[in-house]
C-alpha cells in the first residue's frame, strides 16, 4: 500500500480512528467541513490523486462500496456524530459547519437523494491530492432550486431549461 507522509487522508488511514467503513480497496470517513448532514468521502486505500489512477478491480468494487456506504449513512445518528465532532473539534471552522447541520437537521432529517462526485483536477476543485468521492445527502428545501444539481457548479448554468444568463 502506498502511503503518502502529511497526506490528511494517509494519515486518518493510518490512524484508523474515524473510519466507518473499509473494504478491499477503499474506506469512509465523514467529512468534518460538511456541505451537508451526512456529507462522506469514499477514499481509495492508495495514495493516488485522481479517479483515473484506479485500477479495473478499485473501478469494479467503487458502486459497491457507494452504496455500502449509503447504507451507514442512514443508519448513523447524525445529531449525535455532530455533537461528538463539536465536542471534539477539529478546528473553529469545523465547529462551525458541524454547528450548522444540527440546525438543518432539526429542519429536516429526511434524506431524499444525493449527490456523488469528484473534483478531478485542480480546475474543477480539488484541494486534496488524495482521491475522495463526495457523498452528499439531499433533503427537501435544502436549497432554493434544487434544479441541475451538480451542474450548478458553474453558477447560472445549472437549470438547462432556463435561458443563459450573460
Ligand atoms: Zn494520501
Amino acid at each position: 500500500m502506498t502511503f503518502k507522509e502529511k497526506c490528511t487522508f494517509c494519515t486518518i488511514y493510518k490512524n484508523k480512528k474515524e473510519i466507518i467503513y473499509h473494504d478491499m480497496y477503499f474506506f469512509a470517513i465523514f467529512d468534518k467541513y460538511p456541505v451537508s448532514p451526512g456529507h462522506v468521502e469514499v477514499i481509495p486505500k492508495r495514495h493516488i490523486p485522481s479517479i483515473f489512477d484506479l485500477t479495473q478491480d478499485e473501478w469494479n468494487m467503487l458502486f459497491q462500496t457507494i452504496s455500502h456506504v449509503i447504507e451507514i449513512i442512514k443508519k448513523t445518528d447524525l445529531k449525535r456524530l455532530y455533537k461528538k465532532f463539536i465536542e471534539c473539534p477539529l478546528n473553529n471552522r469545523s465547529i462551525q459547519f458541524c454547528k450548522k447541520m444540527i440546525i438543518n437537521l432539526e429542519n429536516n432529517n429526511i434524506i431524499q437523494g444525493y449527490n456523488i462526485g469528484v473534483n478531478e483536477g485542480y480546475v474543477a476543485g480539488r484541494t486534496i491530492d488524495h482521491l475522495h468521492i463526495h457523498i452528499i445527502p439531499r433533503y427537501e428545501k435544502d436549497v432554493h432550486d434544487p434544479i441541475g444539481g451538480i451542474r450548478n457548479v458553474i453558477p447560472g448554468m445549472g437549470n438547462y431549461r432556463k435561458p443563459v444568463s450573460s
